[in-house]
């Protein structure tokens, strides 16, 4: 039977799927899932997962009875290899065709790859993507031996929180010249150096590798740029994603840094659809690609609108959030090119708020969930506050809300 066929198993097909089935479609709904495994959530895995705090089946969106109840049918452990746009036709590795009415891409990202093979193949070199990662890297942890991390993006500092608790010794390079560069101003990452340094996690910046030292096949080291060597029993990589765009780009869909789409979600061929880490879209005059779990919920429910036929136009609200230590960071909006940038500090409750040309663009709240909550609503509303009441600790921000 003919019908919506949803690519991927992660959070953009699920909300997709989950989307259809709440706007009443009735029709035949079939979601492929490379990875043997029900869609589940990934952010705990660098975090509580890690941690043992939580079991495999509380990762789970759904239990699999909602599948099942819902009419899904769903593929498990097998990968899209082929798609024919013309044909409507999309293969999967054991050559089982499916032909689509209308498709969905929700292939989401891989863990960019440190550029040497035999380095990524060697037995204690590691990357965070899915439960099989972290299953392994867990077992390294429990022997409570040293760790070295490459990056100091989000996965980096989390997995270095988690370890530190475990009481492994960490310590992170990151080439650029701070940490957190790609996704947070300097008055944030300030504020998780010190947050890492005063719990025992060695931080290196501007520091890039310049060689690897192996011991048959195991990784022992690596030789940083400056001449120091950095010995460790096991190496976390956490140097970025990139966009899964195979599939899209061997049927001929166009590729600009992720599968190219309006803000309908529609790709360069009208019945394919993409939402998540793997879509570009447009974004206030630009084209952007976001990672992020709140990106893949909300662009991939405008997208289930849209082949619904449903009006939807996808007009982003960034948010992401990350748990270190004690702290929990939580951002609103996008701080690229900002002008100005205001501290509010209020005991305990730190908040960072940008301003671009004077116009107010996001919030960093650290272990402050009220001017993340009152930032967010003032973005969506276009409303810019005082800088001056940001600043002063006197002034309820709250009360930006009234009226
Ligand atoms: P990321 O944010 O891109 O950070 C990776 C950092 O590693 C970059 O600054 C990168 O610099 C640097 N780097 C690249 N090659 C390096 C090398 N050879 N040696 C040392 N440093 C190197 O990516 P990530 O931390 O791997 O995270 C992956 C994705 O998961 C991101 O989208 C992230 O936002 C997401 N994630 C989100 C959360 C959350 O929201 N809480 C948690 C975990 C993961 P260049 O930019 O120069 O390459």
């Amino acid at each position: 039977m003919v019908g919506i066929v949803a690519v991927g198993g992660g959070q953009a097909s699920f909300s997709f799927v989950q989307k259809l089935k709440a706007l009443g479609h009735k029709g035949v709904i079939t979601l492929v899932c490379s990875e043997n495994c029900i869609p589940y959530q990934r952010p705990p895995l660098s975090k509580k997962f890690l941690l043992g705090d939580m079991k495999k089946e509380q990762l789970f969106l759904r239990p699999e009875s909602y599948y099942q109840d819902n009419g899904i049918n769903i593929v498990i452990g097998k990968q899209a290899v082929k798609l024919d746009i013309n044909k409507r036709k999309i293969e999967l590795e054991d050559g089982f065709k499916l032909t689509y009415k209308k498709l969905f891409l929700g292939t989401g990202s891989s863990p960019r790859k440190l550029p040497n093979k035999i380095i990524n193949n060697a037995k204690n070199v590691y990357y965070v993507r899915n439960i099989k990662d972290i299953q392994a890297i867990s077992k390294q942890f429990n022997s409570k031996r040293s760790l070295l991390i490459i990056g100091g993006g989000y996965i980096g500092l989390e997995m270095a929180a988690v370890a530190r608790k475990l009481g492994l010794e960490v310590t992170i390079i990151e080439a650029q010249e701070r940490i957190l560069k790609r996704v947070s101003s300097e008055i944030t990452a300030s504020f998780f150096r010190n947050l890492h340094s005063k719990n025992g996690v060695r931080i290196r910046e501007n520091v890039g590798v310049k060689d690897f030292i192996m011991e048959r096949d195991h990784l022992k080291g690596v030789l940083t740029d400056k001449g120091e060597n950095i010995l460790a029993d096991f190496f976390v990589v956490g140097i970025g994603i990139e966009p899964n765009v195979e599939l899209a780009e061997s049927a001929g869909l166009e590729i600009q840094n992720g599968i190219f789409v309006d803000d309908r979600c529609c790709t360069s061929n009208p019945n394919v659809f993409a939402a998540g880490d793997c879509a570009n879209f447009p974004y206030q005059g630009e084209r952007i690609r976001l990672e992020s779990v709140g990106n893949a919920i909300e662009q991939s429910e405008v997208a289930a609108n849209a082949i619904l036929g449903n009006s939807a136009h996808y007009n982003a609200l960034p948010w992401f959030w990350s748990d270190q230590f004690h702290v929990k960071l939580q951002i609103a909006g996008l701080n690229a090119g900002y002008t100005e940038v205001v501290e509010r500090i209020d005991g305990e409750r730190i908040s960072h708020w940008y301003y671009r040309d004077g116009e107010f663009k996001s919030v960093d709240a650290i272990n402050d969930p009220i001017s993340y909550m009152v930032g967010k609503k003032l973005i969506e509303r276009g409303q810019t506050p005082d800088p001056k009441n940001i600043r002063s600790v006197s002034f309820n921000v709250k009360s930006l809300l009234r009226g």
